[in-house]
């Protein structure tokens, strides 16, 4: 049930969001890389425009020199050179395809010629048409574009730009980057777009923004499936309580009519005269009384409880006998015991000091561990009551022989309205609110209580109080 209402839906969330977050990134970079691609693309384009630029600018040098190509082609060549530096050597060839400067072919053949740019131009001559074919120097074209890579860096800050080997290897994973070609114009030559750095919203693994985003979205998952397990588990709880209390209801209702219903019938009887014997009346004159006892130890510990739970409950705290207190629990629980068949003793030592205690609340924590005991037992009726002194605390104790206590229930046994045990010893009814009001009494004299307990073998119920009282004071009036 807990899977399918908070780890299934809250697993989805996590995957989802983690899924749009690397989405997210992806994104970025795609559209990062297209930026890069722009930018390259808008380098080539300035490149092109200078390199047609440059041919045009040369075209029309040699168009100039005119009829000198076939007088003076040396010489029309060295002009060339002059105002056109980028032409690195020109061969003048007449309409039959003869070279009229054989002289430079060795410079021709000299430079090395793969993918450098060839331009040709036609003079119309009175000799016929020649055609001058010019080699371009391609240093002068890459050491525009040098120019122009260092600009646009200068401009475009966030990215860096590079001039490479169209096999170089791509810059590190977390970097959008964009290679362009420069052919024709710069053969061999890529031009490389990268962003100078990655962004967080880019990286796709390994950037410490994406990283940070990752553990904010699992730890604000952690967050909400913890709040939904506390409130899943508050609210199991408060059912379980308004459960514990509508039981509660119930047994008070019943534990109310049967004592009132056996006082009844048996003043009827002896006001009617029915009861024959003198010994069968006394019998009932003690059950009456023991009945009412039942009642008023029921009624007690439900005022009790309401005051405890509303913060009213007040001890009086003062300096007193343990032993006296122990005393006075056997005599009145005693009688009632005795009549259910059982054995009760007491152990007390005599040298027990002073304690600084709320009498009346101890006897009333005491009467409600014999209570059980009395209630829970079955076929070995024996009850000790004790006190033994430590260092600093006095320790007073309750034991059984009944059937225990499993031990997974040993750590509600004080929560309010809890009722443990199997079918059998919740028929020896009850209301769930003793040993709740016990934790309460022994908590405000700042002592504890134990329970040590085997099923089959009995129950021991052990309170320890201090010695010098609560920590708040002796014989002061203490709310709890
Ligand atoms: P109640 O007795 O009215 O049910 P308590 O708060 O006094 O409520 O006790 C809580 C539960 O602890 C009981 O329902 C019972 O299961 C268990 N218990 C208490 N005392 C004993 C005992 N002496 N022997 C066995 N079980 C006990």
């Amino acid at each position: 049930m807990l899977v399918l209402s908070v780890v299934l839906p809250g697993a989805l969330l996590g995957f989802y969001a983690m899924q749009s977050v690397f989405q997210e990134a992806a994104l970025a970079r795609q559209v990062r890389s297209q930026q890069c691609h722009d930018l390259a693309a808008g380098l080539r384009a300035e490149l092109g425009e200078r390199w047609h630029r440059q041919q045009d600018q040369t075209t029309s040098a040699i168009l100039r020199q005119g009829e000198a190509w076939a007088s003076r082609p040396d010489e029309a060549l060295a002009n060339l050179r002059t105002t056109s530096p980028q032409v690195l050597v020109a061969l003048v060839f007449d309409s039959e395809g003869q070279p009229l400067n054989p002289q430079a072919l060795s410079s021709w053949s000299s430079v090395p010629q793969t993918g450098i740019p060839v331009l040709s131009a036609t003079i119309r001559s009175s000799t016929g048409d020649l055609e001058v074919r010019a080699l371009i120097d391609p240093l002068k074209l890459a050491a525009d574009l040098d120019e122009l890579l260092a600009v646009s860096e200068r401009v475009h800050s966030d990215y860096s730009f590079s001039l490479n080997e169209p096999s170089a290897p791509p810059p590190s994973p977390v970097r959008a980057y964009a290679d362009l070609s420069m052919a024709p114009w710069l053969p061999g030559a890529v031009i490389r777009v990268a962003t100078a750095k990655p962004r967080a919203d880019e990286a796709v693994g390994g950037s410490l923004g994406l990283v940070l985003r990752v553990i904010a979205i699992s730890v604000l998952m952690a967050v909400i499936l913890l709040g939904i397990a506390v409130i899943t588990r508050a609210v199991a709880r408060e059912v379980e309580v308004a459960r514990l209390k509508s039981d509660f209801l119930s047994s008070v209702s019943h534990e109310l009519r049967t004592p009132l219903t056996t006082i009844r019938i048996m003043a009827e009887m002896l006001s009617l005269g029915a009861v024959p014997t003198e010994e069968k009346r006394s019998e009932y004159h003690r059950n009456i009384v023991s009945e009412a006892d039942r009642l008023t130890r029921l009624i007690n510990n439900v005022l009790d409880f309401a005051r405890i739970e509303d913060g009213r409950k007040k001890f009086e705290f003062g300096f007193g006998d343990i032993a006296d207190a122990v005393y006075e629990v056997e005599r009145i629980t005693g009688d009632y015991a005795r009549k259910e068949g059982f054995e009760v003793t007491t152990e007390l030592p005599d040298n027990l000091p002073p304690v600084c205690f709320d009498r009346d609340a101890l006897i009333q924590a005491l009467i409600n561990l014999v209570a059980n005991a009395v209630k829970y037992s079955d076929e070995r009726k024996y009850i000790e009551l004790g006190a033994s002194l430590t260092k600093r605390s006095v320790r007073i104790w309750v034991e059984d022989h009944g059937p225990g206590i499993e031990p997974d229930e040993i750590p509600r046994l004080f929560e309010r309205f809890y009722r443990g045990g199997d079918h059998m010893t919740r028929q020896a009814g009850g209301t769930g609110l003793g040993l709740s009001i016990v934790q309460h009494i022994v908590d405000a004299h700042g002592g504890s209580i134990s329970v040590d307990s085997e099923v089959g073998r009995g129950s021991r119920f052990e309170i320890i109080l201090p010695l010098e009282g609560p920590p708040n004071g002796a014989s002061s009036e203490t709310r709890i």
